[in-house]
C-alpha cells in the first residue's frame, strides 16, 4: 500500500522573532515531511493585530532560511483570508454550530462572572456561554462556537504515536472551561487562532500538525470544530511536542538566557549546530550518538516516535559543546569560508590565516571567539599592563624570567623557529630556573597575547614568528625593568 502523503506546516505568529522552541517545532515538521518526500508549508498567523510586529515575518523567514528549512509553495497569511473564514463562520451559524453575539469585552467579563455565580449556586459546571440572541452576522459582532447543552466527555489524542498514542480524556464536569463557547471570529472581523488554523490546515491538505503541547488543552475544541465543519473523519494527525524547560525546570524563557535564533547567529553559532541542538531537546535518536553534522544526517534518523513525553531541558553548555564539535568537523578551509561569510573573520595573509584558524579550530566554541583571537592578538599587538603581566608574582622576578626567556629564544636560529624547538627551549629554561609550567607560562601568555586562554605557547610563538614574539616579550619586559 503506498504510504500516505505527508504535508506539514510551521505556523508562527508574527508577534516576535523565531525562538528556540519555534525553531524546534519548525525543524521537526520540516524533517518529518522531507523524510517522507512530502511538503512543508509556511503560514503566518497574523490575526492578533494588537501584538503584530511589522518586521517579525521577515526575521522569521530569515532565521528559517539560515537554518536551512525551506518551504513549499506560497506563504499563506491569515490576514489575507478574512473573507474565507467569514464564509465558514456563516456556514457554521447556518448549521446551528455557531452564533453571533454583540457582547463587549466588559460585558463578556460580567457575563462570565454572573455565570460562575449562578452556576456555583445551582451546582452546575462553570461553563461560560456567550449571549445568543439570534443576531445576524455583521462587523463589530463576534461569532461563538456553540457546544451542545450537555457536552459529552471526550477522549483526545494529542500525540498520534504509531505504537503508543498519547491520549487524554476531557470531562466537562472536571474541566468545564474546556467546553466554553469559544470565539471563532472577533469583533474586528479577524478569526481567532482556534478557528482559522483548522480551515487553513484543511485547505492546504496538512496531514500532520506538529506544535507545542500548550495546545493540548484546546484540542477537544478542535475536535468539535472538525466535526461541526463535517471534517471529523479527515482530521490531521496531531503531534504535540513537550515544552522546553530551563535548567531550573521552569518553562524556558528569556530569563534563562535563551535567545532568538538570530541572536545565536550573531553570537557565532553555526546553523547546523543549532539545529542539531534543538532537535535533541526532547527527542531521543536512540543510541548514544549526539552529533549530527547536517540536516540530512538528522533526517536519516529522525522519527516522531522518538519524541519524549517529558519536557526537554535547554542546556546552553551543551549547545556550546555541540557548536565546538561542528566547528572542528568543518576543517580549516570551510571554517575560513564560513567565518568570513558570517563576519567573524577578515581576510588577511592567506598562510597566516590558515595557521591561526587551524590552531584555533580545536579549542573554540563559537565563531565569535575567532574574531576575539584575531583582533585580540594575532593581527594586533596587545596592550599589556604591568598589573596584568605581574599578577601575584614579584615584578623583579618576572623581569628576570622574561630576560632569560628573551635571551634563550633570541638565540634560537631562524631556521629552528618551530613549535618543537621552542617548547624544548622553554622546558630547559624552566628546569634551570626550577619553575613549574603554571608559574612561567601564564606570564608568557599574558606578555604575548594579554589573553588568559590561548593555543599552546609554542604553537602560538611559532605562528607569531620570531621577530614578533621577541618584540612582544621585549615590550613586556620593559614594563618590569
Ligand atoms: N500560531 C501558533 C503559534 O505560534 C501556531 C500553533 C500551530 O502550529 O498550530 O503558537
Amino acid at each position: 500500500m503506498p504510504e500516505q502523503r505527508v504535508v506539514t506546516r510551521f505556523a508562527p505568529s508574527p508577534t516576535g522573532y523565531l525562538h528556540v522552541g519555534g525553531a524546534r517545532t519548525a525543524l521537526y515538521a520540516w524533517l518529518w515531511s522531507r523524510k517522507h518526500g512530502g511538503e512543508f508549508h509556511l503560514r503566518i498567523e497574523d490575526t492578533d493585530r494588537q501584538r503584530f510586529m511589522a518586521d517579525a515575518e521577515e526575521q522569521i523567514k530569515d532565521s528559517l532560511q539560515w537554518l536551512g528549512l525551506d518551504w513549499d509553495g506560497p506563504i499563506l497569511r491569515q490576514s489575507e483570508r478574512l473573507e474565507k473564514y467569514r464564509l465558514y463562520a456563516e456556514q457554521l451559524i447556518k448549521d446551528g454550530h455557531a452564533y453571533v453575539s454583540d457582547e463587549s469585552p466588559e460585558e463578556t467579563k460580567a457575563l462570565k462572572e454572573q455565570w460562575r455565580n449562578t452556576a456555583a449556586k445551582n451546582g452546575q459546571p462553570l461553563r461560560y456561554r456567550g449571549r445568543d440572541r439570534d443576531l445576524s452576522y455583521e462587523p463589530g459582532r463576534h461569532v461563538h462556537f456553540r457546544w451542545p447543552d450537555e457536552p459529552k466527555r471526550m477522549v483526545i489524542t494529542y500525540f498520534e504515536h504509531p505504537r503508543k498514542p498519547w491520549k487524554v480524556s476531557v470531562d466537562p464536569k472536571a474541566a468545564p472551561s474546556a467546553f466554553e463557547d469559544f470565539v471563532l471570529v472577533k469583533s474586528d472581523g479577524y478569526p481567532t487562532y482556534n478557528f482559522a488554523h483548522i480551515i487553513d490546515d484543511k485547505e492546504t491538505g496538512v496531514t500532520a500538525v506538529i506544535r507545542g503541547d500548550e495546545f493540548t488543552s484546546s484540542l477537544n475544541k478542535y475536535y468539535a470544530l472538525y466535526d461541526a465543519l463535517g471534517w471529523g473523519r479527515e482530521r490531521p494527525a496531531f503531534y504535540h511536542v513537550p515544552t522546553i524547560l530551563g535548567p531550573d525546570k521552569a518553562k524556558l524563557s528569556k530569563r534563562h538566557g535563551a535567545a532568538d535564533v538570530r541572536d545565536y547567529r550573531a553570537a557565532g553559532y553555526l546553523p547546523e549546530a543549532l539545529a542539531n541542538f534543538v532537535a535533541l531537546i526532547g527527542w531521543n535518536p536512540g543510541g548514544d550518538r549526539e552529533v549530527f553534522l547536517d540536516l540530512k544526517e538528522l533526517m536519516e534518523v529522525f522519527d516522531l516516535s522518538g519524541v519524549q513525553r517529558s519536557p526537554g531541558v535547554f542546556d546552553e553548555e551543551k549547545l556550546r559543546w555541540l557548536n565546538g564539535e561542528h566547528i572542528k568537523a568543518l576543517g580549516v578551509e570551510a571554517l575560513f569560508r564560513r567565518a568570513v561569510a558570517a563576519g567573524f573573520w577578515t581576510v588577511g595573509d592567506a598562510a597566516y590565516d590558515e595557521r591561526v584558524l587551524g590552531m584555533s579550530a580545536e579549542r573554540i566554541r563559537t565563531l565569535a571567539e575567532l574574531k576575539g583571537i584575531r583582533e585580540g592578538y594575532f593581527y594586533h599587538r596587545p596592550k599589556v599592563t604591568r598589573k596584568r603581566l605581574v599578577g601575584s608574582e614579584n615584578p623583579q622576578t618576572v623581569g628576570v624570567w622574561l630576560e632569560r626567556v628573551l635571551r634563550d629564544l633570541s638565540g634560537l636560529p631562524d631556521v629552528d623557529w618551530n613549535a618543537q624547538r621552542i617548547e624544548n627551549v622553554l622546558n630547559d629554561l624552566r628546569n634551570e630556573l626550577d619553575l613549574e609550567p603554571k608559574q612561567l607560562y601564564p606570564v608568557l601568555r599574558i606578555a604575548a597575547t594579554d589573553a588568559d586562554r590561548t593555543p599552546p605557547l609554542w604553537d602560538l610563538f611559532e605562528t607569531l614568528g620570531k621577530e614578533e614574539t621577541v618584540a612582544r616579550l621585549d615590550a613586556a619586559q620593559s614594563l618590569v625593568a
